[in-house]
């Protein structure tokens, strides 16, 4: 069990200590990847170019644990995504990863938005979504009483849920960590030598070269300059931004449902949904853009937001924001995922997982770990992993501050560091002597929701900042 951050790398160069498998990219795909191979006894390395996992586009999500009832039929991210759900659902129960089954709203605002809506009933059951149901002007307006004027009519899609998408690629880090995966952060791979028959890969990091036999890319945005590396130019990744408002939890009481658009051409357009944390969030935008570092929020993305927020749910926009924030999506021109292997080259790309990767995650972990295994890997006899419980941070269950059997045994539960977001210095200690610890203020935010509240820091900043220079010193 390792996870290194600096110093030169485990040596793989003696015949026999290459790693069997290295998956590029600790996102919540390529973790999801490496804890599916931990159930083998494969030496495994899960390799990252930033300090942390889940920095890439997993950070910024929309957080919804998606049915896949509107994807293409027939498609492999329709089959992963509907395998996925069920997957992380069963998985965040197990994991202790809040999870809430608040359901969707598709609503339609025009009479082509109304005639679209047994389409998509019929798309859903295509996808073996059986569940939805049309629902009236009157029947929408009860189960949503702060909806705009002017919509005239639903279609029900029980199922859909948010889910917490910060601990859900560190419980899978986790998880692999514990179950003998070695986590390489600060490791960006600048080069490939491929290997040949019997000769493993060399790859080229930061910190050294480490040899493997096997090689997953799991690059996110970065899928397309990977597979360059290897000699492969099948697809070129375009960054889609979406931007994203954050409103208080005073907004909560106001939305009951994810209360999703008809789906236009670039995708799943802007919603309004409750998050397992307690806020509620409007967006995001679809902007295609050429700058893969482009995760700031513009004027005019917040602008064209708040006017469509304003006519799903006028009184949303009267609340206070949080925060405000941007992610970017990895489109391909295709609207489906592109997963390859490449068995001559004991290679598989695991690209172009768009806008259902924190979804399909744990479905896209096990198809990589069945290529890999048809392109030669020899898995052997499968073993439970290690067992992983996630700190809750959702608000449907009890938190530590409000546990008094907990704090009496630990005070340190009972003592309040961040009041917005109610976390204590007991969550806080507990992170930062976690298995994979934070490396920064940001990531020691998603482990516990320190400095995440209205204040955004300003408040218990300067507490929270010497916890974790003091507990990572
Ligand atoms: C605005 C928005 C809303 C979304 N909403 C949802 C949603 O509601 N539900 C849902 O299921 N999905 C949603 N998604 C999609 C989901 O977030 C992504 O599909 C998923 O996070 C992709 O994960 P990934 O691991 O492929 O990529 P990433 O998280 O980007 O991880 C890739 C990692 O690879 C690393 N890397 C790249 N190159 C190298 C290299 N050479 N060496 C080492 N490391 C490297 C990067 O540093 C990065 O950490 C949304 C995405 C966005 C942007």
């Amino acid at each position: 069990m390792s996870v290194t951050r600096c110093g030169v790398l485990p040596d793989t160069s003696a015949p026999g200590d290459a790693y069997d498998v290295t998956v590029v990219g600790a996102g919540v795909v390529g973790c999801a990847i490496a804890r599916e191979l931990a159930r083998y006894r494969l030496r495994v390395a899960l390799v990252e170019a930033s300090g942390d996992v889940g920095e890439g586009s997993s950070k910024a999500n929309t957080a919804i644990l998606h049915t896949g009832f509107d994807a293409v039929p027939g498609s492999l991210e329709a089959r992963l995504v509907r395998e996925g759900g069920r997957m992380l659902a069963a998985y965040a129960d197990e994991a202790g990863i809040a999870v809430e089954p608040v359901g969707a709203l598709l609503v339609a605002w025009d009479e082509e938005q109304l005639a679209a809506l047994p389409r998509l009933a019929d798309k859903a059951a295509r996808n073996g979504h059986h569940g939805t149901r049309p629902v009236s002007a009157a029947e929408l307006r009860a189960r949503e009483p702060h909806l705009g004027p002017g919509a005239l009519g639903a279609l029900d899609v029980p199922g859909e849920s948010v889910v917490d998408p910060w601990s859900t690629p560190l419980a899978y880090a986790t998880q692999a960590v514990r179950s003998g995966v070695d986590l390489h952060l600060d490791c960006r791979v600048e080069k490939v030598r491929p290997g040949g028959p019997g000769v493993p890969h060399r790859l080229i990091t930061r910190r050294g070269v480490l040899r493997t036999r096997f090689l997953v890319n799991a690059c996110g945005l970065y899928a397309d300059a990977f597979d360059a590396l290897v000699g492969r130019h099948d697809f070129t990744v375009t960054p889609r931004r979406g931007q994203l408002v954050v409103f208080d939890p005073f907004a909560r009481a106001l939305v009951r449902h994810i209360l999703l658009p008809v789906p236009g051409p670039l995708g799943k357009g802007v919603l309004i949904a409750p998050t397992v944390f307690g806020n509620v969030l409007l967006g995001p935008t679809a902007e295609d853009l050429d700058d893969r570092t482009a995760t700031g929020s513009t004027a005019e993305g917040l602008a064209a937001l708040r006017a469509q927020g304003r006519r799903i749910l006028p009184a949303l926009l009267d609340e206070e924001v949080t925060a405000v924030y941007a992610g970017l999506r990895a489109a391909t021109g295709t609207e489906d995922y592109r997963i390859a292997a490449h068995p001559e080259l004991r290679y598989v790309t695991v690209g172009g997982i768009r806008s259902t990767g924190l979804t399909a995650s744990l479905a896209l972990g096990r198809h990589t770990v069945e290529l890999l295994a048809d392109a030669g890997l020899e898995l052997g006899a499968e073993r439970p992993l290690a067992p992983v419980r996630m700190p809750n941070l959702g608000e449907a269950s009890p938190r530590p501050y409000q546990d008094a059997e907990r704090i009496a045994r630990d005070p340190a539960y009972g003592r309040v560091v961040c009041h917005c977001e109610r976390v204590t210095r007991g969550e806080i200690r507990d992170a930062l002597a976690s298995t994979v610890p934070p490396a920064s203020l940001d990531g020691l935010r998603r482990r516990t929701r320190a400095r995440a509240g209205r204040c955004q820091g300003f408040s218990c900043g300067a507490a929270v900042r010497a916890l974790f220079e003091e507990g990572t010193r």
